[in-house]
């Protein structure tokens, strides 16, 4: 059977891609390895109780932003619960900061836990930042350029507000404190650093200013949860898929992807599919391994990380006795002496809301508890249980839960997310911002300059599920204007 297109993975970049090209018309094939779609924004069930496979907290719904561009353009409906509260993060001097949605408590809030000084002007041009990054990234999806069309299009669309974003690709996020006076704050700067850790992968000195200001206001945006879990978040897509005529075919994992005189191979362990074109969802590690063309793989390897620059995640989930109903599901929690193993200076915890009986009955919660492995392989976790004990440790200490109240405990190491995912190390959640990777500089979606393309966390823009959804958007966009 030959289709239009070839989606390898369903992953949130590759069913945003699937999806609006079906939406054009175009009859699509998603192949994904394993049994659920939606690879690290999913939910899986144990023992009766949905967990989150990895991402448990999602913006992107509001105007000008990608989830909302795909919804729209679409009509694909997601229950969607707004959070009211996003976030508290449990500081390291033992203060709880609550990061409000709205701008004017959330300056009140840094200003009443880090001191007046400077908050005020530094909060207003972050979120002046994000304003325009988020409007700029759907104004144009030819960017990263590969070819003279991409400029052309680039040019005709560009604004000067766009302009001024340039060079705030050449600053770092310590840069930025530098200049508002705030280095010197130290519990403010552990907070800048745990914070762009969760939303850009990195520390102030790496982010740059366009990403780490945009990371930073993340729950300044609409915050929301998904009832049942992220995989209803996922299903929809699939559902909509199927509707157009087109498909998602599991534990088909892709081996190899041959180009032909006209469009492609892809070879899974028991099946040949053809196709006009190409579109990998995979981390760009592991989709330099299904080309053989030579050419090709030197091109690509110039933009492949190592794991010592990488991330994976060590994960918990826990169910517990519920106590009183939550109002913050989402909490970072400090840990100023590092976590075993992994060294790292916080968690994330995130509850499943108190009204959301489909995860857990009446009376119970789920917890998804995740924390970062910084370069996977070298980093090995030969025993679970001293990580877990130092994580219940400290969240019994800040009174967050109760030893007593848990049912039900499971962990994953790096390990496990190769086996779930076969993300090249168990690499999550995408590639760290690097202050010599300039947003241009990033791989952008066209593989081959033929029929291939990419998307997902690995390319421009890189992390998160916001992150990866507008890379489909490019993907699907790129091969339209370079074919149809
Ligand atoms: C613990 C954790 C917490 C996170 N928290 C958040 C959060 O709160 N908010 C947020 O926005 N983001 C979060 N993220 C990041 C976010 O989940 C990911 O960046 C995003 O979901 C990645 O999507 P993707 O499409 O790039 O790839 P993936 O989700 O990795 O999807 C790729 C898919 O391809 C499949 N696949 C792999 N190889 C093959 C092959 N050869 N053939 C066929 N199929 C294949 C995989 O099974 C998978 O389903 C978190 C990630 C983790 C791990």
């Amino acid at each position: 059977m030959k289709y239009d297109v070839i989606v390898i993975g369903s992953g949130f970049g590759s069913l945003t891609a699937a999806a609006l090209l079906a939406n054009r018309g175009l009859q699509v094939c998603v192949l994904e390895q394993a049994k659920y779609p939606g690879g690290c924004s999913s939910s899986f069930k144990r023992k009766g109780y949905w967990f989150e496979t990895g991402a448990t907290t999602l913006v992107g719904l509001d105007e000008h932003m990608p989830l909302r561009y795909l919804l729209d353009k679409t009509g694909i409906e997601v229950p969607l619960r707004k959070l009211e509260v996003p976030m508290q993060v449990y500081l390291p001097d033992g203060q709880v900061l609550t990061r409000h949605n709205n701008l004017e408590e959330w300056i009140e809030e840094a200003e009443r836990v880090f001191g007046e000084y400077q908050q005020r002007p530094f909060w207003e041009h972050c979120y002046r930042i994000s304003q325009e990054v988020w409007r700029t990234s759907l104004g144009q999806l030819s960017f990263p350029f590969s070819n003279i069309k991409d400029m052309l299009h680039a040019a005709r669309s560009a604004r000067p507000h766009q302009l001024r974003l340039i060079t705030a690709a050449f600053r770092t996020m310590e840069d930025v404190l530098k200049a508002y006076g705030l280095l010197e704050n130290k519990l403010f700067v552990d907070f800048v650093n745990e914070q762009l850790l969760i939303t850009a992968q990195n520390h102030l000195g790496e982010v740059n200013e366009l990403f780490g200001a945009t990371a930073l206001c993340y729950t300044l945006y609409g915050n929301y949860y998904v009832d049942g879990g992220l995989i209803n978040l996922v299903r929809p897509l699939e559902l909509y898929l199927l509707e157009k005529g087109s498909i998602i075919r599991y534990r088909q994992a892709v081996q190899e992807v041959v180009p032909l005189k006209e469009g492609y191979e892809v070879r899974t362990m028991g099946d040949i599919f053809r196709s006009r074109f190409v579109i990998s969802g995979i981390p760009l590690n592991d989709t330099l391994g299904l080309f053989q063309d030579e050419r090709l793989r030197k091109r690509l390897s110039r933009y492949t990380l190592p794991s010592e620059m990488l991330n994976g995640a060590f994960t918990m989930g826990l169910v517990i006795r519920s106590q009183e109903p939550r109002q913050v599901l989402h909490q970072q929690v400090h840990v100023p002496e590092g976590l075993p193993y992994t060294g790292s200076k916080s968690f994330f915890v995130s509850f499943s809301h108190p009204e959301d009986t489909q995860r857990a009955p009446a009376g119970e919660t789920v917890v998804a508890i995740s924390t970062h492995v910084p370069d996977p392989v070298q980093t090995y976790i030969s025993d679970k249980k001293p990580l877990e004990e130092a994580i219940l440790q400290v969240l019994e200490q800040r009174g967050i839960l109760r030893r007593q109240d848990i049912v039900y405990r499971d962990s994953a190491t790096p390990g496990a997310w190769i086996f779930w995912t076969q993300r090249a190390f168990g690499m999550v959640g995408g590639y760290p911002q690097y202050s010599h990777v300039k947003p241009w500089q990033m791989k952008d979606a066209r593989l081959d300059h033929k029929g291939a393309y990419i998307c997902g966390d690995t390319v421009y823009p890189g992390q998160g599920i916001v992150g990866t959804c507008l890379s489909g958007i490019i993907a699907a966009h790129k091969l339209q204007q370079d074919h149809l």
